[in-house]
């Protein structure tokens, strides 16, 4: 499911490396189920382990299916990488790549940017996650964002946009007990318009879903997507626990 003038929002549940087995993977999914078919304006997208994709079931679903991760190889002698094509006949809809976690972890934007080129070559969304480590009085977070921004994207086609969803992620605010504040969302998503369109054209990036991560709750997704203006949010810990995640979807699709 693309975001069209039905779908208007967008929120992604990354399970990180949860729930521990199938039985707790299928429970997830079918307490999310119900909340994600009555959704009017709203995409949800799970992303679970690779082992539990096959949980979230086959064909028609209320919800889009997402991977955490993709090989910036196609096929071949890779141990351990799962190809863009694989998950495009998973079903996959959306993969994030460039998480901080993966970052840390030794991920470069230039392998962001195969991944980008090889999930869309394979035709699945690619969900880019940016985020600076702090906020400095001075913006250089600024550079650090336009950077990421620019090298992720180095390569990535024009006409391919459409398959490109940016995932704003303060990594100070993931797994933090605050979220960012809805004006300070609002300022930076501006920001990444901005860069987005200089370098590909307003025409190109008007329709580049821009999203927030970073301790997101039901308490506070009204607030963050309303005054921060964003299409969406990635959620973490609350992804795997399906009332919160089901609360924030219903949030989120009432506004
Ligand atoms: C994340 O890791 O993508 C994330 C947003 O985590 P949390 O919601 O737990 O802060």
């Amino acid at each position: 499911m693309p975001i069209t003038k039905k779908y208007k929002k967008i929120v992604i549940g990354n399970w990180k490396q949860n729930p521990t087995t199938h039985e707790a993977a299928k429970n997830i999914v079918k307490h999310i189920k119900k909340t994600a078919s009555e959704l009017k304006k709203t995409i949800t997208v799970l992303c679970p382990p690779f082992v539990f994709l096959q949980n979230l079931g086959k064909g028609e679903q209320p919800f889009s299916k997402g991977a955490q991760d993709v090989s910036v190889f196609e096929s071949g002698s890779h141990t351990g990488e799962v190809s863009a094509e694989m998950l495009k006949d998973c079903e996959v809809e959306y993969t994030i790549v460039g998480h901080s976690e993966r970052r840390k972890a030794g991920e470069t934007d230039a392998m962001v940017a195969s991944k980008i080129k090889a999930l869309h070559f394979a035709g699945v969304t690619a969900v880019m996650c940016i985020g600076e480590d702090n906020r400095d009085s001075g913006g250089q977070y600024l550079d650090t964002l336009k950077n990421q921004i620019k090298h992720s994207l180095a390569g990535v086609e024009k006409k391919n946009l459409s398959h490109l969803v940016v995932a704003y992620e303060p990594v100070w605010a993931i797994g933090a007990t605050q979220a960012m504040s809805g004006a300070d969302v609002h300022e930076t998503a501006i920001y990444i318009k901005k860069v987005l369109a200089d370098l590909f054209g307003h025409e190109y990036v008007v329709k580049v879903p821009i999203l927030y991560g970073g301790s997101v709750t039901f308490r506070n997704a009204g607030e963050i997507v309303k005054e921060g203006h964003v299409d969406g949010l990635l959620v973490g810990r609350e992804s795997i626990n399906p009332e919160g995640f089901n609360e924030i979807l219903k949030v989120v699709d009432a506004l």
